[in-house]
């Protein structure tokens, strides 16, 4: 069928009052973005609903992109008729020859928001009822879920046709609830969790800990790739690495082996924290999981987070290990994380870190640091990058120039 344009209705902005105007705009500022390789494209959005008119764009092709994008609760791909019955009973006829399958049922759904056109929409329902009857007389009409819906709406310039709708990835616009600094690491549960703070409308930005030579070059590239893939859901992403070597080494010489897992994270918070102060974020992200690991109890938490008062997120404190999994397949980053590449925090992991580390030990093992010293210097080393899907293909035909 050839799709002339994809109807969207908003996700739960709608029920934000004032707001609704600024959710909107980002809303349609998101999908531009999302949709940016199909130039032809024409996107209007209006108070209930947006429109992407087609303008002969692959309807397929524009269809998974949109399906990414938050905030939208579900759309459906419509047909544009000529405001006249007899081609408006054709294109139905048309579509439910196409559609139909032996044993379906459908109904019509009619709406008129032109009130100058001929037929009301109780009508609309009679005429083109019977319409779909005479292409297939055998076809029962079935008031509640039907198999077939074919959705009907006389607009002012044209009459719109449309049988499918599909859901939304649903949430709130990426950039509407401000920006968050996200933890990411190379593993399962970081990519999880900006994915889900950014499905609440969180702008992420992603910084990362390096500890060269400790850590490879493919731990750098592997967290990369994780970043890339939430690409899709916010358009680009600034990567921000953070020189952390000189950190850990100094940690392990001065600090006792059972309080270095202790002690590093609260200097990574630390240092999220004034990264986040110097980007303009309102919050940290980070995938933590209750009791999933030594760091994860409540305990350590309490020894870590007293390092900020700015409100940590973490979408899947509460979440099973299969839970997280699940997601991190649903959006393609598992297969990455679980690439055995050894990490900042694995190479100077103790045998035995304490689960039940004591806050004023911390404090005083950290008063051991020359805190000022060390963070301004990992922060005179920050390396900022953008990954848009520009950089994703950039790299594709890097990788395709090779194999030739
Ligand atoms: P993940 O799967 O996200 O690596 P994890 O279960 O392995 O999590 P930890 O290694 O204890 O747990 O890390 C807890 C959280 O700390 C991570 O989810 C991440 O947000 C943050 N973190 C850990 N290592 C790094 C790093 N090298 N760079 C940035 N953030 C990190
Ligand atoms: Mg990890």
């Amino acid at each position: 069928m050839k799709y002339t344009e994809i109807m969207v209705r908003y996700g739960e902005l709608s029920t934000k009052g004032k707001n609704r105007k600024t959710f909107i705009m980002q809303l349609a500022q998101n999908v531009k973005r999302a949709l940016a390789d199909f130039p032809a494209l024409k996107i209007h959005a209006d108070r209930d609903r947006m429109h992407i008119l087609l303008n002969g764009e692959d309807s397929e092709e524009v269809i998974p992109k949109l399906s990414k994008v938050f905030g939208i609760q579900n759309f459906s791909p419509s047909i544009r008729i000529e405001k006249e019955m007899p081609a408006i009973r054709a294109m139905v006829q048309e579509v439910v020859r196409e559609v139909y399958t032996p044993g379906k049922t459908f109904k019509i759904t009619a709406k008129r928001s032109d009130h100058s056109f001929e037929l009301d929409s109780n009508g609309l329902n009679q005429e083109l009822g019977g319409a779909v009857i005479e292409a297939i007389p055998e076809i029962q009409v079935q008031m509640k879920k039907p198999d077939i819906n074919l959705r009907i709406e006389i607009r002012k310039d044209a009459a719109y046709l449309s049988y499918e709708t599909i859901r939304g990835a649903g949430g709130l616009p990426v950039g509407t609830s401000g920006r968050g600094m996200l933890m990411l690491s190379g593993g399962i549960d970081s990519p999880v969790a900006g994915y889900l703070a950014m499905k609440r409308g969180v702008e992420v930005e992603a910084v990362h800990f390096a500890s060269p030579p400790y850590t490879s070059e493919q731990v750098l590239q592997k967290a990369k790739d994780l970043a890339e893939k939430l690409v899709p859901y916010v358009g680009t992403i600034q990567f921000i690495e953070v020189p952390f070597t000189e950190i850990q080494e100094e940690i392990k010489r001065v600090v006792p082996q059972g309080y270095l897992m202790t002690i590093t994270r609260r200097l990574m918070l630390r240092l999220t924290d004034a990264i986040r102060e110097m980007r303009k974020g309102l919050v940290i992200i980070n995938g933590e999981s209750l009791g999933q690991v030594a760091s994860q109890t409540l305990q350590s938490m309490v020894a870590i987070n007293e390092v900020t008062s700015t409100p940590i997120i973490r979408p899947v404190v509460s979440m099973d290990k299969t839970e997280i999994i699940e997601i991190a397949e649903k959006i393609d980053t598992f297969e990455l994380a679980i690439q055995p590449f050894e990490d900042c925090c694995t190479i100077f992991a103790p045998p035995q870190p304490k689960t039940r580390p004591r806050l004023d030990k911390a404090q005083d093992y950290e008063a051991r640091l020359d805190l000022e010293g060390l963070m301004a210097r990992a922060l005179e080393g920050l390396k900022i990058t953008e990954i848009s899907a520009e950089t994703a293909k950039d790299k594709q035909e890097d990788e395709f120039a090779d194999f030739l």
